[in-house]
C-alpha cells in the first residue's frame, strides 16, 4: 500500500509539474515563435528584392556597351527594388523602436487637424483619379496623439488608394460618440474575404503577395495601424463595404488615462 501510495504521489506531482512547466511556458514559447517568426519573414523579404537587384546587375554587365537609355527598364526596376528595400528597413525600424510600447502623447485636438489631413489626401486622390468623400462630426477639442493618429489614417487612406481601381471611390469618416471617437475608411476595392479579414492585422500578412508586392506593399501597414488603436485604449476592426469594397472602423477612447496607455504585446 505504501509503495502503491507513493508511486502514485510521484505520478501526481510529475502531471501537476508538467501541467505547471506548461502553462508558465507557454506564453514565453509563443513569444519566441512569434519573434523567430518576424525575422524569419523580414528576412525573406529583403532576399526577394536582394535577389532581384542582383539578376538586374548582372543583366547590366552582359552588355557593357548599352546605353543608360536602352538599359532604362533594368535601371529603373533596380531602383525600385531598393526603394522597396529602405521602405521595409525603415518599417523595421519603426517596428522596432515602438514595439509593445508606443508611447502616447496626447494633445488637445481640435477639427482643424483632421481637416488639413483631409485636404493633403484630397491632393493624393485628384492626382491617381479618385474620388474622396469625408466629413468630420465632432465639436469642440479631443486629447488625442496627433503624430500617431495621423500615421493610423495615413495607412489606411493609402490601402484604400492602392487597392481600388481607376474608379476608386473613398470615404473617410471621423466622428464623436461620448468618449469615443469613431474612425472609419471605406472604398469601393476589391474586399477581403472572410478568411484573409482574420489574418490582415499580422505581421507580413498579404492577400495576394505577388499583386501587392507591385504596389509596394509589405504587409507591416495594418499591424501597425492595429498598435496605434490599442495604444489609445481602442481597436480597429474590418468590414466590408456593401455593394463592394472594404470598410476599416477604428474606435479610440479619448481618455485621460491616456499617457500610460501600452500596447499589448504581440
Ligand atoms: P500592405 O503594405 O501590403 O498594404 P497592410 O498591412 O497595410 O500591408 O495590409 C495587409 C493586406 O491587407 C494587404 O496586402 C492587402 O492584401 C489587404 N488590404 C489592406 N487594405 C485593403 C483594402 N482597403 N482593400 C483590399 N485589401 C486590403
Amino acid at each position: 500500500i505504501i509503495i502503491t501510495t507513493m508511486v502514485m504521489f510521484w505520478f501526481i506531482s510529475v502531471i501537476i509539474s508538467l501541467y505547471l512547466a506548461n502553462w508558465t511556458l507557454r506564453p514565453v514559447m509563443v513569444a519566441y515563435e512569434k519573434q523567430k517568426a518576424f525575422v524569419e519573414n523580414a528576412s525573406h523579404e529583403l532576399r526577394t528584392p536582394l535577389a532581384i537587384l542582383q539578376n538586374r546587375l548582372e543583366l547590366l554587365f552582359q552588355n557593357p556597351n548599352a546605353t543608360i537609355i536602352e538599359e532604362s527598364e533594368n535601371i529603373s526596376e533596380s531602383l525600385s527594388e531598393v526603394r522597396n528595400m529602405r521602405l521595409l528597413t525603415s518599417n523595421l525600424l519603426n517596428m522596432a523602436r515602438q514595439d509593445n510600447n508606443i508611447k502616447i502623447s496626447p494633445e488637445a485636438t481640435d477639427k482643424e487637424f483632421f481637416e488639413a489631413i483631409f485636404s493633403n489626401y484630397q491632393l493624393l486622390a485628384e492626382s491617381s483619379d479618385k474620388t474622396l468623400k469625408t466629413s468630420l462630426k465632432f465639436d469642440g477639442s479631443l486629447s488625442l496623439d496627433q503624430s500617431l493618429v495621423k500615421q493610423l489614417l495615413t495607412i489606411l487612406f493609402d490601402n484604400a488608394m492602392k487597392y481600388t481601381g481607376e474608379d476608386g471611390e473613398i470615404q473617410v469618416d471621423v466622428q464623436k460618440n461620448g468618449s469615443t471617437l469613431i474612425l472609419s475608411v471605406a472604398d469601393n476595392g476589391e474586399g477581403i474575404s472572410a478568411g484573409d479579414k482574420k489574418k490582415i492585422f499580422d505581421r507580413f500578412y498579404r492577400v495576394d503577395k505577388a499583386r501587392t508586392r507591385q504596389k509596394g506593399g509589405l504587409g507591416l501597414g495594418l499591424s501597425l495601424a492595429q498598435q496605434i488603436a490599442e495604444a489609445h485604449n481602442g481597436r480597429i476592426a474590418v468590414e466590408d463595404n456593401p455593394p463592394r469594397g472594404t470598410k476599416f472602423v477604428v474606435r479610440l477612447r479619448t481618455s485621460p488615462s491616456l499617457k500610460s496607455a501600452k500596447v499589448s504585446k504581440k
